[in-house]
């Protein structure tokens, strides 16, 4: 038994559904559970839809039906048929939010955008279980809220571990040993029946939660890279495939913003000894990267780069020393602005933090410290993380660069810097 796992750029438009149902195609001998995420950038653009829709400003309506008219293009290229049932079938999954949209927002953000946004999923896993169907294969659509429950912490929900895994065990396998089932990643449902997010990204999430429920051997995340690379290629030149990495690397290496794979995805699978495989959607048959027990996964360094960071400096306005009641405090406060730490560095007397520039929210936070602590902050800064550093490593990244903070453990590298102003 497997899971696959596909990500947006995966489903952007009909050649690459066709890509994707052709990869497919060639398991169709095997027990296989298909997660898929909403196509191309459709999670950011009903996050517009939900923020003009919960403020009441700009034009939802307008947004909701470019969406609308973008799949139902794809729609067209797939199926030159239009009689086929999956227009109505898409067509009313738009409609659940078109009847949201009706009404004046009473429901909290969270709620709503979980609604809405979810949809993205709904839509993308229908077209993709469609299309692999036109071509003969047997496939069951699923909705993976008759599977994964949660809390109702609406856009991070916490899965309920056992319920999810009762549910799974109960219905898939038998319906595995027929035909493959195609499901929606990031989504989930609360015992009251709303619909739950797992967080953005949350799609490898997802499928970590079903392969670990069914105990499969393997799962595989198809992406657009050749797998787990040493660095984002969009940084930096030349890069280098790890063809088999640790968990605990790779735990590491996401934590530290790696984004190739969600945070959350590993835990569950290393708990089950599930090898993840990461590998090129585009370039099917080469081998990509293996995550598993390994006591030789060579220790290529690693480079994560994140740009746009604000350094934020708190001290106590009464002199108290950064306890533990100051920095719980201030955790809290950074958790209820869905702030994450990059970085962090305390001294008696003062804790700084390095976080990403997000704007706005960022500035709500400093406003809400400032009335406990002494804030000041240096924006436009840069972070740079290397896993197995040595000095070279470190030489090479900091051409120009002047540091500000600098954290080293035995095998972990941090450094906040920023440009050097050229004399
Ligand atoms: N569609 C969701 C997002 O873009 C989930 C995912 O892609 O993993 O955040
Ligand atoms: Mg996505």
């Amino acid at each position: 038994m497997q899971v696959f796992k596909f990500g947006g750029a995966s489903v952007k438009d009909a050649d690459s559904i066709r890509n994707v149902a052709s990869i497919i195609a060639k398991y169709q001998q095997e027990k296989l559970l298909v997660v898929v995420s909403a196509t191309g950038k459709t999670t950011n653009r009903l996050e517009e839809v939900t923020e003009s829709y919960f403020d009441q400003k700009g034009d939802y309506h307008a947004l909701l039906a470019k969406i609308k008219e973008e799949h139902q293009h794809v729609l067209e290229e797939l199926f030159p048929d239009k009689t086929s049932p999956v227009f109505d079938d898409v067509a009313n999954s738009f409609v659940e939010i078109d009847w949201i949209l009706e009404e004046e927002p009473q429901d909290s953000y969270d709620y709503l955008y979980d609604q809405i946004v979810s949809i993205g999923e709904i839509v993308s896993s229908k077209m993709l279980a469609a299309y692999t169907a036109s071509l003969g294969i047997k496939i069951r659509w699923i909705d993976a809220r008759d599977y994964i429950f949660t809390d109702n912490n609406y856009r991070e929900a916490v899965v309920d571990w056992d319920k999810t895994e009762d549910k799974i065990n109960k219905d898939l396998p038998s319906i595995l040993d027929n035909e493959i089932a195609i499901t929606q990643g990031f989504i989930g449902s609360t015992s009251e029946n709303f619909t739950t997010t797992l967080g953005r990204e949350g799609s490898d999430y997802s499928a970590a939660i079903f392969a670990s429920c069914l105990n499969v051997q393997d799962i595989i995340i198809w992406k657009d890279v050749p797998g787990v690379l040493n660095a984002d290629p969009k940084w930096f030149d030349p890069t280098e495939l790890i063809p088999e990495l640790s968990y605990t690397d790779a735990i590491e290496l996401t934590y530290y913003g790696a984004t190739v794979i969600h945070p959350k995805t590993i835990k569950p699978l290393q708990n089950k000894k599930i090898t993840l495989n990461v590998r090129s959607f585009l370039n099917p048959e080469a081998t990509g990267t293996l995550i598993r027990t390994t006591n030789q996964g060579l220790p290529v360094p690693s480079f994560i780069f994140k740009v746009n960071q604000v350094l934020v400096n708190i001290q106590p306005r009464d002199f108290s020393f950064i306890v533990e009641d100051n920095l719980s405090h201030i955790f809290n406060t950074f958790h209820s602005h869905r702030i994450k730490v990059n970085m962090m560095h305390n001294t008696a007397i003062s804790f700084s933090v390095s976080i990403d520039d997000t704007g706005k929210n960022v500035e709500d936070l400093l406003e809400e410290l400032n009335k406990r602590y002494k804030v000041s902050m240096e924006k436009g800064l840069e972070l740079i993380t290397i896993r197995y550093f040595n000095q070279e490593t470190i030489d090479r990244v900091l051409v120009q660069k002047e540091i500000i903070r600098e954290l080293k453990d035995s095998y972990t590298c941090q450094l906040l810097v920023k440009n050097k102003i050229a004399e």
